[in-house]
């Protein structure tokens, strides 16, 4: 399995590139820009002219990234929060509580 980027909904036509069974010779970047798959030759020649990348990155979202293990938010879900004073920041920042009177 790799991943590559290319640009949002880039389609990119493999030349020499001998389908399988049900597969068409294209293949289209999807909306983020990524195209994964896992056939060894669309990897060896997307690898000449794409930057490969580990995994996909969260979209829409300006924060830094944060990392797949820590704590999580139960109001949005939001996770990676290393510790509660970090939660607890994110939870004033973007659920503050509403004051009724
Ligand atoms: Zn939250």
């Amino acid at each position: 399995m790799a991943i590559f980027q290319g640009k949002p909904n880039l389609g990119v036509m493999v030349s020499n590139y001998i389908p399988a069974a049900g597969e068409v010779p294209s293949l289209h970047f999807d909306k983020n820009g990524y195209y994964e798959t896992k056939n060894p030759f669309m990897i060896k020649r997307l690898r000449r002219k794409f930057k490969e990348v580990a995994a996909r990155e969260p979209q829409g979202l300006n924060a830094p990234t944060p990392p797949a293990t820590g704590l999580t938010c139960k109001k949005c879900g939001a996770s990676g929060f290393a510790n509660n004073g970090f939660l607890l920041a994110h939870t004033r920042k973007f659920h503050p509580k509403v004051e009724v009177k």
